[in-house]
């Protein structure tokens, strides 16, 4: 873990200034005195994790589709109209296998965890990769908004349900064949038959199941329960595509609560509104880096 910080330091000047030792030593102790966390976590920090949608990871695992189509990225590769449900799910299946059932390359995740496990924390989060639960995340304390890539639901969609796909996942990326899953294998559903399709919030058919309703419920508790709390809104690689479901309103809570706290860390992407910025922090650099800094310090931030 030295050497790791060691390396940091030779290659990475952004932490090697005044103001971020300080931002850094600031942002530790809001950490270490706040009653409560509420982590607000968007794409940036899987990114941080090693969730990389385009280039060599990509490569690797989509060289046949690239090849065929010209895709250039995982993520808009998703959308493409394929004409037939083998190849779509051919590959959706080794899309999900890899972000959902494979582990993410770095610990930034089980880092976080080792950060607030001890204190009164609550997650709300736009990612889909389940990367919390895998790390240890109370799952009583989570709350995804936008689905999750281990779920199916009917494309229609004629009920709120969503189904468990891991067995089903496995299975086609293990016999799929030149770019297409056994017709046996498509996914369709129970109730009207229509294809079934991911959880994901791309338009309005995206269904609520009762377990995402439980969750939205808890996390109104917790935020009702903290509401004069010293509590501190993290917000971690939230981009600047959905902030009315983690950026806005966390500016909003902090400005209402004299006793909360702001914290932003996203790569070369994080700022706060004036109206908070004396009880704010923003860091521009890279989330796992700035979490071994608050475990590890090279320089004295206590
Ligand atoms: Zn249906």
């Amino acid at each position: 873990m030295y050497s790791k910080t060691a390396t940091m330091k030779s290659t990475n000047n952004y932490w090697d200034n005044e103001k971020i030792r300080y931002s850094l030593k600031t942002v530790k102790k809001i950490l270490n005195d706040a009653d409560a966390i509420v982590i607000g976590a968007g794409a940036g920090l899987s990114t941080s994790a090693g969730f990389t949608y385009a280039g060599k990871r990509f490569e690797e695992n989509f060289s046949d589709f690239i090849e065929k189509y010209g895709f250039r990225d995982m993520y808009s590769a998703g959308f493409y109209p394929y004409e037939t449900l083998e190849e779509y799910w051919a590959y959706w299946s080794r899309y999900i296998f890899i972000n959902r059932y494979q582990d993410a390359p770095k610990n930034v995740y089980s880092d976080l965890y080792r950060l607030v496990r001890d204190k009164d924390y609550f997650v709300l989060t736009t990612n889909v990769d389940h990367c919390f639960q895998k790390a240890g995340f109370d799952k009583q304390r989570l709350f995804y908004t936008q689905g999750d890539y281990g779920l199916w639901q009917c494309s229609k969609p004629c009920h709120d349900q969503t189904y468990d796909n891991e067995s089903v996942v496995k299975k086609m990326v293990a016999e799929q064949k030149n770019m297409r899953i056994p017709s046996e294998l498509i996914p369709y559903c129970p109730v009207c038959g229509a294809p079934m399709t991911m959880n994901l919030r791309a338009d309005h058919t995206f269904v609520e199941d009762s377990g995402w309703h439980t969750a939205a419920k808890r996390y109104q508790d917790f935020i009702h329960r903290h509401k004069r709390s010293k509590i501190l809104y993290l917000e971690l690689g939230v981009g600047g595509n959905t902030p009315g479901i983690i950026k806005y309103p966390f500016w909003q809570m902090t400005a209402e609560n004299p006793n909360a706290f702001y914290v932003c860390i996203n790569k070369g992407e994080a700022y706060v509104p004036e109206e908070i910025s004396e009880r704010a922090v923003c860091i521009n650099g890279d989330i796992g880096e700035a979490f071994s800094y608050f475990r590890f310090p090279l320089y004295s931030t206590t």
